[in-house]
């Protein structure tokens, strides 16, 4: 170990390690009570149809607020707590403020939406997943078919027969299952046909591609193609960008989120966002 820290040798190693570990330490101590102090809250980024430009749903993302520590991204705290065992309650958590705060959308505005929750890797390990979700469902009343659970590739295949038997159940419930940040792991379209998909989330990063408009085109045109070959809708994330956005219209992908339509947004702005949506927009 003290040779791996190289010409700096191993104290100044140590001392990098410590500040890490202290300060995963104290994320993981304040994590443990986040939940029971009520400091999680869901934001929500809207989803829209690229035929019909409306807003047809939209994705969950947790924010945890510390009193002390501030914002803490998901990305950091998210691996912490599946590590430490606090996924499982987190997600239930996750889930159930989704759902409910969904139907309530639903009521308020007369129309369907539909709601995407990300799951982690562990929680798809756990093997009463699909009874949570179904309980889930029938407290909260917001019908199966609007709520879409986001798995990454790595989750899916970490443990192929667990997962699979897992994703089977849950479909049986109706609702929808996708992969999280397609184009960023393993990525072989063929290798995830045997798992019970209906949609792949493009990687904001495979999204924008840096080469030439053109190229760029051509190659998400064949992507969603294939996709679509396989039964499989597209959704694209982190689109910014109005050329972008021309883009995947033109290789008919189906849906998109991204900043140039909207951040994610807390629960009370969604509402305000939703509530100027024209009257005439199609009810999916
Ligand atoms: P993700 O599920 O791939 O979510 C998309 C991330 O990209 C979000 O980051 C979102 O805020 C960001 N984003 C959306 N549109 C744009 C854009 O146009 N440009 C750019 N640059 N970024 C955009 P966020 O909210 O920080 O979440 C990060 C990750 O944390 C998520 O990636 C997801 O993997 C994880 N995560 C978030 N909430 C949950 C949760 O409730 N449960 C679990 N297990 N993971 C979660
Ligand atoms: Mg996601
Ligand atoms: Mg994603
Ligand atoms: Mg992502």
């Amino acid at each position: 170990r003290a040779k791996a820290a190289g010409r700096n040798g191993y104290r100044f190693f140590e001392a990098e390690m410590s500040v890490e570990a202290k300060t995963r330490m104290a994320l993981e101590h304040a994590l443990r009570r986040a939940l029971e102090r009520g400091e999680f809250e869901l934001h929500y980024q809207p989803r829209l149809d690229l035929k019909t430009m409306a807003i047809v749903g939209m994705e969950a993302l947790i924010r945890w607020n510390h009193p002390q520590l501030g914002r803490v991204s998901p990305l950091q705290f998210i691996p912490i707590a599946e590590e430490r065992g606090l996924i499982e309650a987190i997600g239930q958590w996750v889930l159930e403020e989704a759902c409910t705060q969904t139907r309530r959308l639903m009521d308020k505005f007369g129309r369907s939406l539909r709601l995407s929750v990300n799951l982690s890797a562990r929680q798809l390990r756990s093997a009463d997943l699909p009874q949570q979700v179904a309980a889930c469902l029938n407290k909260t009343g917001l019908p199966a078919h609007l709520l879409e659970l986001e798995l990454t590739e790595s989750a899916l295949i970490e443990d192929m027969e667990i997962s699979t038997a897992v994703l089977k159940e849950l479909k049986t419930l109706g609702i929808s299952l996708s992969v999280d940040d397609f184009g960023t792991g393993y990525s072989a379209l063929a290798y995830l046909r045997r798992f019970p998909l209906d949609t792949l989330k493009l990687d904001r990063s495979f999204v924008n591609q840096e080469n030439g408009e053109i190229d760029s085109l051509k190659f998400i045109k064949a992507f969603v193609d294939l996709a679509h070959a396989l039964n499989l809708s597209v959704v694209a994330e982190g689109v910014e960008t109005k050329e972008t956005l021309q883009c995947l219209r033109e290789a008919s992908c189906d849906e998109a989120q991204g900043y140039l339509f909207a951040r994610p947004l807390p629960f009370n702005a969604l509402e305000e966002f939703l509530s100027r949506l024209p009257a005439h927009e199609p009810n999916h």
